[in-house]
């Protein structure tokens, strides 16, 4: 352990009121921890940026899982596990549950929160594009209020967010599509599991007469922040998904991402599979118009 224990100071709030009071106080110096399986890492290596954290493990506030037939809305300390488990997600978001169940290995699913994920805000974080395809709403509350914002444009920068320092996540609402998608998820990583993405692609297209009728992009890996590709799908709506439209969108996709070479890969890699894995979402499965989730 590379941290000074003592430096740390660590309360556990009994409510979510009492958790935002402490937040609005004295903001941006407590921060909310959840299952820490990013905040521990920090404070191993010594290189944990902030020193007061409040427990929201235990806020029974933030792990409700509410079913409408318009979204379902989950409480912020939703885990990769839950997500895993639950029914609604399995049989209609199973982009989410993909990334769920290749996020880190067990330990990490059962502890691990989809808010955490955001808010570490890494740009090869495995939740955050099916998130982006799922066009997903943040619920962010402090003492004086609440506001909903879209999931996309959240992120502003590297670890950059539209959150303020006395703000915590409370929901993450996924609104319910009616018609049939197209549905595609890949993580291409050194190995199958417990591996950091190299690219990450999620990908949702709805199909009508054999056209693309909407469609969504979003990878992770290949920019400061997980990207949704929205000129890649400019260049692919209304085409259908042949040979001619895939070249434009291939074109688009490269114009859109801005990979690096770093230590777990090289841009020019990571651009070479973005664009294999778009082409793989739309022609391998050109005939079926079903859900699909590779
Ligand atoms: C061994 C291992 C493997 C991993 N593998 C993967 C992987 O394959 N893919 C992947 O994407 N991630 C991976 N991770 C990263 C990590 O598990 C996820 O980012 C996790 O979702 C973080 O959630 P948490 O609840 O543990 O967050 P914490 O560590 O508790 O918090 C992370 C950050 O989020 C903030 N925060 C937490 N909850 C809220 C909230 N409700 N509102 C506002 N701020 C909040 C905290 O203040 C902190 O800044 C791995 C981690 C480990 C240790």
């Amino acid at each position: 352990m590379r941290a000074y224990l003592p430096a740390y100071d660590l309360q556990v709030p009994r409510n979510l009121e009492e958790t935002l009071a402490i937040m609005e106080r004295e903001p941006g110096v407590w921060k909310p921890l959840a299952g820490g399986t990013d905040v521990m890492v920090l404070l191993e290596a010594g290189k944990l940026p902030h020193q007061k954290f409040l427990s929201i493990w235990k806020l029974a506030e933030l792990r409700s899982i509410e079913v409408t037939p318009q979204a379902i809305t989950l409480g912020a300390l939703t885990t990769y596990t839950q997500v895993q488990a639950h029914p609604v997600l399995r049989q209609e978001f199973p982009l989410l549950c993909r990334a769920a169940a290749e996020t880190g290995g067990i330990a990490t699913q059962n502890r691990g929160t989809l808010a955490g994920n955001i808010v570490n805000a890494s740009p090869a974080a495995d939740s955050p594009p099916a998130l982006l395809v799922y066009d997903a709403e943040l619920e962010l509350v402090s003492a004086r209020g609440q506001r909903w914002v879209s999931y996309h444009g959240f992120h502003t920068g590297y670890k950059q967010m539209n959150l303020r320092p006395e703000e915590l996540i409370r929901h993450i609402r996924l609104p319910r599509r009616k018609e049939r998608w197209r549905q595609y998820y890949r993580k291409v990583g050194t190995r199958k599991a417990q591996a950091i993405s190299k690219v990450c692609f999620a990908g949702g297209a709805a199909f009508a007469a054999g056209e693309i009728r909407d469609i969504r992009i979003a990878l992770g890996s290949v920019a400061p922040t997980v990207l949704r590709c929205m000129k890649t799908e400019a260049v692919l709506r209304g085409q259908k998904p042949n040979r001619a439209a895939l070249d434009s969108a291939k074109d688009a996709l490269a114009q859109e991402i801005a990979p690096i070479d770093d230590f777990r890969s090289t841009a020019r890699y990571r651009l070479r599979v973005s664009q294999n894995l778009l082409e793989e979402f739309l022609l391998e499965f050109e005939s079926s118009q079903i859900s699909h989730v590779r």
